[in-house]
């Protein structure tokens, strides 16, 4: 048994349970899609949500997209959306920077450890940046680095903020810089702390795998600004403007979604079985993160 309600095939379950909503966030791989593969019944759920009124928000930890990025993967997919409909983890980063550190100009420049997703995303801020997908970083570090980054003469004075997230072109040099970055004094933030990451129905190293080597040579942990980070819930929030009580979170995975959820006060978490989260994972009286109700996949909420 589950403290979690099944709803797959309870058909007044499902209905009483939309009804108590207006405002749906949705996770999106494990969700809507596994990497390019849509789930059945993806696109009919979603238009049978809008029919009712229902508004919906795409939220991603994916910090290698820029929200312009997801809306052209709806528009492949075949599903419509907005992108002010979608709000990742690169975008609540960059506002994170910018409108609640607020660090004076020009020492709001970032470091970025990370993929075009969030430079795209610091470029919608107007924040400065370097690093990320600067070509001249990836190659193998030398001993003119080495005295470079210790004289500061490969520094550059500006830098206040070390963002981290998933690069796939993580390197020793990238690494270096960063924490240099950070022993000199810069704030340490994270798009997302993912351990892992789903591909080919399998797992790899995610966001906060890239990062960790940074948190054990600098001893801290980030601010992490993506799912569940409350300061994420805060910026959605406030763009929105929710009723925290008429919000349901949608997701696969209980560490990120479902916590995010709960930890927001949201009036309810769904969780799919599509995903990450196994239904072991949520059986059992002493499990702790448990969403209000689950279904074996998102389409089964048609009835
Ligand atoms: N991070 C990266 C780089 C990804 O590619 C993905 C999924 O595609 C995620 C995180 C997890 O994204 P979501 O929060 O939509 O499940
Ligand atoms: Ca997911």
């Amino acid at each position: 048994m589950s403290r979690a309600k099944y709803l797959t095939g309870d058909k007044e379950g499902i209905e009483e349970f939309l009804a108590r909503f207006d405002t749906f966030l949705f996770d999106c791989d494990g969700v809507l899609w596994s990497g390019d593969h849509m789930f059945p019944g993806t696109k009919e759920t979603l238009e049978m949500l809008r029919a009712k009124d229902k508004r919906l928000v795409f939220v991603t930890n994916n910090s290698t997209k820029s929200r312009a990025d997801y809306k052209k993967k709806f528009d492949k997919m075949g599903i419509p959306s907005d992108v002010e409909e979608v709000f990742g983890s690169a975008y609540s980063a960059a506002i994170y920077v910018s409108r609640i550190l607020k660090l004076p100009s020009p020492k709001n420049k970032v470091y970025v450890l990370g993929e075009a997703g969030i430079e795209t995303e610091l470029d919608s801020e107007n924040v400065p940046h370097i690093g990320g997908t600067d070509p001249s970083l990836r190659r193998d570090i030398t001993q003119a680095d080495f005295d470079g980054l210790a004289d500061g003469s490969l520094l550059d004075p500006d830098v206040g903020v070390v963002l981290s997230g998933l690069d796939f072109h993580v390197n020793y040099l990238k690494l270096a810089h960063a924490f240099t970055y950070l022993r000199k004094g810069a704030v340490f933030l994270a798009t997302n702390t993912d351990s892992t990451l789903p591909m080919s129905h399998t797992l790899f190293l995610g966001a906060g795998a890239i990062g960790s080597p940074l948190v054990t040579a600098y001893g801290k942990d980030p601010v992490a600004l993506g799912k569940p980070s409350q300061a994420m819930m805060d910026a959605i929030e406030g763009k929105f403007k929710l009723d925290r009580n008429r919000t349901c979170m949608v997701g696969d995975r209980l560490n990120t979604d479902i916590q995010f959820g709960i930890e927001g006060g949201l009036g309810g978490t769904l969780l799919v079985l599509t995903g990450v989260t196994q239904k072991e994972e949520i059986m059992g009286e002493d499990k702790v993160v448990v969403p209000s109700v689950y279904v074996d996949k998102l389409g089964d909420l048609l009835g």
